[in-house]
């Protein structure tokens, strides 16, 4: 279905909801809600553990089917799409990011990069040069033969970020993405998700952590499954002329 197109918006769920389970088992994890994603920007989504985070960011990425409401891509609902189209969505238009970083062990950053185009169809020399170039933009080309256990904390998820830019992905779902860092680390990966979102791309972070605001275009608040977007954090200024400081200790706390 074809509907007002607003370019801006990669991603929109209309009315979205999920509940878990069915009967006396049911537990609702995400009141209906609307909510958009939209390029050249950050939208922070902030709530305490448990609150549907990441139930709502899951329904936004394509990988959990909402029970109520749908998700429209570029103004285009999937409600009907085959699990085949729904594949392709998911490869050619989101990347994840996650609080655990998920690289294969054995692999260099350069091969852990390039894993999304394994099924690309690319000559092997195409998907080394697109997961140079994804190094490159976050700073790792120069530790492209590297395996994890030999970078960082900080070092593995500019590879898992750069992972998930390797398909070109217009949108970057991120659920804690510095929830495993320490602060510095952690306001330096923020500050490259802030310049992808600055390039064009549409950034959506999950937190539950305060000091993530000082990077937000937009902000969500969810508490108990009800998601309200906050108005007065509308045009945030840019995080450069912003002073707060991420200290250490409670970006190195994990939530689940
Ligand atoms: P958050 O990411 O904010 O910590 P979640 O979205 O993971 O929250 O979970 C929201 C609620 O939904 C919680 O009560 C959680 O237990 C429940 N929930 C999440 N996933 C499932 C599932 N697969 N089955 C049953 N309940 C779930
Ligand atoms: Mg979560």
């Amino acid at each position: 279905m074809l509907t007002t197109f607003d370019p801006s918006i990669a991603l929109e769920g209309r009315v979205i909801g999920r509940v878990f389970g069915r009967g006396d088992l049911a537990v609702r994890a995400l009141y209906p809600t609307d909510v958009t994603i939209r390029r050249g920007e950050v939208l922070v989504i902030m709530g305490p553990s448990g609150s549907g985070k990441t139930t709502l960011l899951s329904i936004l990425g394509l990988v959990l089917t909402p029970t109520e409401g749908e998700v429209l891509v570029d103004g285009r609902s999937v409600s009907r799409a085959t699990a085949d189209e729904m594949a392709v969505l998911r490869r050619d238009r989101v990347g994840f990011i996650f609080q655990q970083f998920n690289l294969l062990p054995s692999l260099s950053a350069l091969e852990n990069a390039a894993i999304p185009l394994l099924l690309s169809g690319l000559r092997r020399a195409e998907r080394i040069s697109r997961a140079m170039h994804a190094l490159e933009i976050v700073g790792m080309a120069d530790k492209r033969s590297a395996t994890p256990r030999l970078l960082s904390g900080g070092q593995q998820q500019r590879v898992a970020i750069a992972r998930a830019l390797v398909n070109d992905a217009p949108v970057l779902l991120c659920d804690e993405p510095t929830a495993s860092l320490d602060g510095a680390t952690g306001r330096g990966i923020l500050a490259t998700l802030r310049e992808l979102a600055q390039s064009g791309r549409a950034v959506a972070i999950v937190t539950h952590d305060e000091r993530v605001l000082s990077f937000a275009d937009r902000l969500v608040h969810v508490i108990d499954g009800r998601a309200q977007a906050d108005e007065a954090h509308g045009h945030a200024r840019p995080a450069e002329t912003q002073s707060d400081d991420i200290g250490s200790s409670q970006l190195q706390e994990t939530t689940l």
